[in-house]
């Protein structure tokens, strides 16, 4: 169940309202990468969570990026109030400022719908951890960019805040991926095909505009793989290339450990 307490999870000044960064801010209002998308998503992982120490942790988060919503909401509502009354600042976002009369909308900074279309809910812990993991990457390289664009002090501190939990909350996916005892490249019940899983098909090749060439690394020059080149031109067929053997370059990985209940 929720209960609203009448108190922000981080109290918001604003020293003087800008209207156009209010716009920005409502990026991580009703974006992609925004509070709502985060809290929506990892409490519905969380709903269908079967592990009971991992349903706690989403929807501990899911529940914190509720009042995250509402911090960055409030603080987006006072950058944006000017609208209500001032052409020149309604001039900076016609929409929040004709239809939403300088309030929040579920939008994003360039006025598109929230949609639940944001999530990412697979049913599978392991991979919406890793999900999770990457929103919150997302979501704390926007706060930077945010507190980049800033020159209210006050303001700054309140995404300060937020950018900083997302780095905790980033932590806290990572710890839960790794008490779950799967190798990385673990995913599903279904093992890879061997042999074509260590090909690396280097697909783009030539002198490009820049000079740039082939590069290596440790993406195609890791133990066991192996480069076929240009495979589109040499003719190169999927099924001809499958394997006699059954060993791949995985079952080098560590002995999958069994989930902790
Ligand atoms: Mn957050
Ligand atoms: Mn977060």
């Amino acid at each position: 169940m929720y209960h609203h307490i009448k108190k922000l999870m981080f109290t918001v000044r604003v020293g003087t309202p800008d209207p156009r960064f209010g716009n920005m801010l409502l990026e991580q209002f009703g974006g992609a990468n925004g509070e709502l998308a985060a809290a929506m998503q990892y409490s519905i992982q969380g709903i269908n969570c079967d592990d009971m120490a991992c349903k706690d942790l989403l929807m501990d988060i899911g529940t914190e990026e509720l009042s995250h919503l509402e911090v960055i909401g409030t603080l987006a509502r006072m950058h944006l109030k000017p609208m209500k009354k001032d052409a020149e600042a309604a001039e900076h976002d016609p929409l929040i400022a004709i239809a939403g009369g300088g309030g929040v909308a579920l939008c994003n900074s360039m006025g598109n719908a929230w949609t639940s279309d944001y999530l990412k809910v697979t049913g599978e812990l392991d991979v919406d951890l890793r999900s999770n993991i990457a929103a919150e990457a997302r979501a704390k390289i926007v706060y930077e960019r945010l507190i980049d664009f800033c020159d209210d002090p006050g303001s700054k501190e309140a995404l300060q805040f937020l950018m900083t939990r997302e780095i905790t909350h980033l932590r806290a996916f990572m710890s839960a991926l790794d008490s779950l005892g799967k190798s990385a490249l673990s995913i599903g019940a279904i093992p890879p095909t061997p042999v074509i899983v260590d090909q690396y098909y280097n697909d783009s090749t030539g002198e490009g505009d820049q000079g740039e060439q082939d590069f290596t690394g440790p993406w195609n020059t890791g133990e066991g793989i192996s480069i076929i080149e240009s495979p589109a031109l040499a003719g190169f067929q999927v099924l001809k290339a499958t394997p006699k053997t059954s060993r791949t370059t995985l079952d080098t990985e560590k002995k999958q450990k069994p989930a902790k209940k």
